[in-house]
């Protein structure tokens, strides 16, 4: 039987892509943290990826950086295929990897639509996919979890509020929930939890000029009632819940972490 402690990850390896930096390394963290072995995927250099691999085994916990752009297919199949190679199935898998490429309508480029799209939805389909090819494959293990596969989403508030400017990546994120949703249907019955978490404004590399530029982090602040930017690991730690047996009745739905973003605070005695 798992671990009668619901919110270990003992003896389960989980991949987390885009893990190189900001809310995919605290994840990675987090995760590991609670008992898992890691696969750190990384677009870039090798070189990035160290410092994910060097916490995580700092806990005591395997891991191995993969390199993968999570937007091309034959990527993503080589990341699982080294990925088990390296460190045997995979009991989670978590879409983190994103990017934005901000710029006004009529201003946006096909290439600023596309690169967007094809990396938050594209590869959000493109993980997923391969998640659940791979969970079938491995069937269920209730030595370590209650559910034979666990898949996550790093969504973001932006899959419910509109955001001007940034068309392609409210589409993307509000396309994801659905995908999110809908595979979750396909898959309850078998035993595997597709799930989300989706985001408020955390201090990371995809806001940093917005939060340095003039009065950026004040504008920010105001949207935020409870009062401060998130921190990465607010995230990790709420994506360990959700991978945990702690979670295993949940599944198709989204957990907003944004300090009460969506609440929607300039309503607050007005309107
Ligand atoms: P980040 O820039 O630090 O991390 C994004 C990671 O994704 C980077 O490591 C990058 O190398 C990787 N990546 C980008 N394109 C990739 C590709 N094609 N293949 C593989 N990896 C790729 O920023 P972050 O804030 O940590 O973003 C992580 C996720 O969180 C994104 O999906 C983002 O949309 C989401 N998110 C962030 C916030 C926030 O406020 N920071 C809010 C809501 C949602």
């Amino acid at each position: 039987m798992a671990s009668t402690d619901l919110h270990s990850l003992h003896g389960q390896t989980a991949l987390v892509t885009g893990s190189s930096s900001g809310i995919g390394e605290a994840i990675a963290v987090e995760l590991a943290r609670a008992g898992a072995d890691i696969i750190v995927n990384y677009r870039g250099s090798a070189d990035s990826a160290k410092g994910t691999v060097d916490s995580v085994e700092a806990l005591g916990r395997r891991a191995v950086a993969v390199q993968a752009d999570v937007s091309v297919e034959a990527d993503v199949i080589a990341m699982f295929d080294q990925a088990e190679a390296a460190l045997g199935p995979l009991d989670i898998v978590v879409s983190n990897a994103g990017l934005q490429r901000d710029s006004a309508i009529a201003d946006m480029s096909l290439d600023d639509w596309n690169t967007v799209i094809s990396t938050n939805l594209t590869g959000g389909f493109l993980v997923g996919r391969e998640a659940i090819r791979r969970f079938r494959k491995k069937g269920l293990r209730e030595d370590v979890s209650r559910s034979l596969g666990k898949l996550l989403f790093d969504n973001s508030v932006h899959q419910r509020i509109p955001w001007a400017f940034r068309v392609n990546y409210a589409a993307s994120k509000g396309g994801l929930r659905l995908l999110m949703e809908s595979l979750a249907q396909e898959v309850a019955h078998e035993k595997i939890r597709v799930n989300a978490v989706a985001p408020g404004a955390i201090a990371t590399a995809i806001n940093q000029s917005e939060r340095e530029k003039p009065g950026g982090l004040d504008a920010m602040l105001k949207l935020i009632p409870y009062g401060r930017i998130g921190e990465p690991a607010d995230i990790g730690r709420v994506a360990a819940f959700l991978v945990s047996d702690a979670a295993d009745y949940i599944t198709g739905q989204t957990l907003f972490t944004d300090g009460g973003m969506t609440l929607y605070p300039e309503f607050r005695g007005n309107g």
